[in-house]
């Protein structure tokens, strides 16, 4: 049975640039994954090198580091059934010229440099990246208010 999960999702900031925020988080949505969290941000230093600590030393971390700095990203917290391989197969291989045809990276980007969209690889590294960037009280996960606001509006009558 798979687990409802939560992700890390981060609009990079070519995305947010070229006006794509809408486009992106309709798809997660479209897809029925709950956004629990949503904030656009600059990303830090300390951020930045927390995030992608994995790759350093690797040829491509300078851009990578320079890239994600470049300007402000959507940062987000997508939850649901198998939410992070979910994430990853929406958003496509990371070269979008080697994505699947309707996938995010390969509808809105053409280079893997560039690639407009982040997620976790896993639910530990999801953890890890939710907390770089948000705190528990900024992940909401109650969703029922507009319901009972209705109900009770139309039970008032
Ligand atoms: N990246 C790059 N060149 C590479 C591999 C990765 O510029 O050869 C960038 C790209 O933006 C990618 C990010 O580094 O999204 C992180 O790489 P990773 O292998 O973790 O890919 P992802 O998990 O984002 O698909
Ligand atoms: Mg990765």
């Amino acid at each position: 049975m798979r687990a409802e999960e939560r992700t890390f999702v981060a609009i990079k900031p070519d995305g947010v640039q070229r006006g794509l925020i809408g486009d992106i988080v309709k798809r997660f949505e479209t897809k029925g994954y709950k956004v629990t969290a949503l904030k656009m941000l600059q990303v830090t230093d300390a951020q930045a090198k927390a995030h992608y600590a994995e790759h350093e030393g690797k040829p491509f971390y300078p851009r990578l580091i320079r890239y994600i700095q470049s300007g402000p990203i959507v940062a987000m917290v997508v939850e649901g059934y198998n939410a992070v391989a979910g994430v990853r197969h929406l958003m496509g291989s990371t070269d979008p010229d080697k994505a699947e045809v309707g996938t995010i990276r390969a509808d809105f980007a053409q280079v893997m440099e560039y690639n407009v969209v982040h997620g976790s690889d896993s639910v530990e590294s999801a953890e890890r990246e939710i907390a770089i960037y948000f705190n528990e009280k900024e992940i909401f996960d109650d969703r029922k208010c507009m319901s009972e606001l209705v109900t009770e509006y139309l039970d008032a009558d």
